[in-house]
């Protein structure tokens, strides 16, 4: 059985006003929740321990980027084992703006893949085409590359611990998504991939990412390899959030 997992990425936004009116209501709005989905809450860095405080047992948190290193002279960097010793489950991986704004490579990627699994974070591994690619016809070449190249050190005895977020770069905060067939396409190749690879491909969890909304999130989450999402703009506000981890079936 895979894990349904729906992640709020709060990007570089958030304060602890934010941290205490929205971890609240989404804590006691979920109460109820039977899906079996696992919510996980990623912050800035700065306000992980304010979350993990009020987070209760149903919240996951989670980080959005850790360092290459484990510890030393690395100014600004945080560690993955930072990240877990301050109550971290998760951490992103490889997310397009930082591929895109900050010039992370596929093998900083590998290697922050590879210290999350060793410190026992669960790694959400971004990958996601531009639309460059998507016209070109290259969208699942670019997005297998990734795969592979992102989880190469992986150790058969880690895969628990791979999640794969799919988030196509021109749909992230843009309002649109892919739509259902596409999105399910990418997600069976990325599967495919893994499969490849030797992976127990039918347990991991792939999420999709990008403009994912209340009003989108079912259709979306119906589809048979999409396990859950990775959501920006919408986890800001505790209404919309909850209303997208409902939206699993
Ligand atoms: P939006 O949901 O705001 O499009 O962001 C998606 C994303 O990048 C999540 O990591």
């Amino acid at each position: 059985m895979r894990r349904k997992i729906v992640a709020g990425n709060w990007k570089m936004n958030g304060s602890k006003d934010l941290v205490s009116s929205l971890v609240g209501q989404v804590r006691s709005e979920l109460a109820p929740l039977d899906n079996g989905v696992e919510v996980v809450i990623i912050p800035p860095a700065l306000y992980v321990s304010d979350v993990v405080a009020l987070a209760g047992s149903q919240i996951a948190v989670g980080v959005q980027n850790v360092a290459c290193w484990d510890s030393g002279a690395y100014t600004g960097e945080i560690a993955a084992g930072m990240a877990r010793d301050a109550g971290c489950s998760y951490t992103l991986v490889g997310h397009s703006e930082r591929r895109q704004l900050f010039g992370e490579t596929d093998s900083q990627v590998a290697a922050k893949v590879d210290r999350a699994l060793a410190s026992g974070l669960g790694a959400v591994i971004c990958v996601g085409e531009t639309l460059e690619e998507r016209e070109a016809g290259k969208a699942e070449e670019v997005v297998s590359a990734q795969v592979r190249k992102a989880v190469a050190d992986v150790g058969a005895e880690q895969w628990q611990q791979v999640v794969v977020a799919y988030e196509p770069v021109w749909a992230i905060g843009t309002g649109k998504t892919a739509t259902t067939e596409d999105a399910q396409a990418m997600h069976a190749s990325i599967r495919a991939v893994l499969m490849s690879l030797g992976a127990p491909a039918d347990e991991v969890s792939l999420l999709y990412g990008g403009s994912v909304k209340a009003d989108n999130a079912a259709a979306l989450f119906a589809q048979p390899d999409i396990d859950g999402g990775l959501i920006g703009g919408a986890s800001l506000s505790a209404k919309d959030f909850v209303s997208i981890c409902r939206a699993l079936p």
